[in-house]
């Protein structure tokens, strides 16, 4: 799935955007004069950022909101239902309990990412 499937535009329309997009970013075509570029430029990427890291369920990027984790895969396995990003409570929804530290890969558990609230109680790092 692409960045513009993720956006739910149709294959069709991806294909036009990724055209328009890459002909805007190479000469900077076709863009209104009173948008400013760099406004227009910031808007995109934020929207693709969204749009890669958002929760399959309800959107929410779950770098924004801390939490970009990685589960044990059979339990990934077992609630995902094949989607790629899932904030906690979305999964937690999926799962029918609340996720637990055994259930989280542990190399993850380290701070390369900030992590949310919700998070640091399902790993004993703040009390519940
Ligand atoms: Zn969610």
């Amino acid at each position: 799935m692409n960045v513009f499937e993720r956006m739910n535009f149709t294959l069709a329309e991806a294909e036009i955007l990724e055209e328009a997009l890459a002909r805007f970013l190479s000469a900077s075509v076709g863009v209104p004069s009173q948008i400013e570029p760099r406004v227009l430029l910031g808007r995109i990427s934020s929207a693709i950022a969204d749009a890669l890291l958002g929760c399959d369920d309800c959107r929410a990027n779950v770098e924004k909101i801390g939490e970009y984790y990685f589960l044990e895969n059979p339990i990934w396995e077992r609630a995902s239902g094949g989607c790629d990003i899932l904030c906690i409570g979305c999964f937690e929804k999926r799962l029918g309990r609340a996720l637990t530290k055994p259930d989280f890969i542990p190399a993850h558990q380290v701070e390369e990412h900030r992590q949310s609230d919700r998070w640091k109680r399902r790993i004993g790092l703040v009390a519940t």
